[in-house]
């Protein structure tokens, strides 16, 4: 990319280091930015800063979110003793949108995969195991049921069932290997009134 200026090139370059941004994207990106109105770039810029400083894992479900609690967990209507088990924020977001859970969340942040060499201790395991202390009457894993989901949602049930938490696994109306953010909400609901005790 030598006919473009040294910085144009730098932009190009960071925008394609974005998932799912390939070179044609990243130069249109680019030379949209470049003509963009002074306010309206460092307004872009000083947002991106913003959430990365601001934004944090919750407390309690590790979400994300900018207070110590998010407002799933803060929300004194929600059913603090079931617990659904998913793979990332999205999945919670996705299910938040079917507007039918009334419990709260633990995210994991990832799933057990021994061919990525992600083991038990590279997710938010440990925070999980701290929560089932407290009173809780039911763990739902709702992770994808790629087979990362289900080596993690075996590895959960092996883990939590002896402490007498009765453990469900949402059903498989979700296509195999689907990505649960991109299913819709009525499958999505099917899924978890579906769920079968593991
Ligand atoms: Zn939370």
């Amino acid at each position: 990319m030598e006919y473009y200026s040294n910085q144009i090139s730098q932009l190009i370059e960071a925008f394609s280091s974005l998932p799912g941004i390939g070179t044609k994207s990243a130069q249109r990106l680019a030379f949209h930015v470049i003509n963009m109105p002074k306010e309206q770039v460092d307004l872009l810029a000083k947002t991106i800063v913003d959430a990365r400083n601001h934004v944090q894992y919750c407390a309690q479900c590790c979400t994300l979110t900018d207070r110590e609690l998010c407002p799933i967990c803060k929300n004194p209507d929600r059913d603090q003793s079931t617990i659904m088990v998913v793979e990332t924020p999205r999945d919670l977001a996705a299910y938040e949108k079917t507007g039918k859970y009334e419990g709260v969340y633990h995210v994991l942040h990832g799933a057990i995969s021994p061919m990525l060499g992600v083991g038990p201790g590279d997710i938010r395991l440990k925070e999980l195991m701290e929560r089932l202390q407290g009173d809780v009457s039911e763990v739902i894993i709702a992770t994808n049921s790629s087979l990362e989901g289900e080596t993690t949602a075996m590895y959960l049930s092996k883990l939590i069932k002896p402490a007498g938490i009765k453990v469900s696994r949402i059903a498989s109306g979700v296509p195999v290997g689907g990505d649960l953010e991109y299913i819709d909400e009525v499958t999505l609901l099917r899924a978890l009134e579906g769920r079968t005790e593991l």
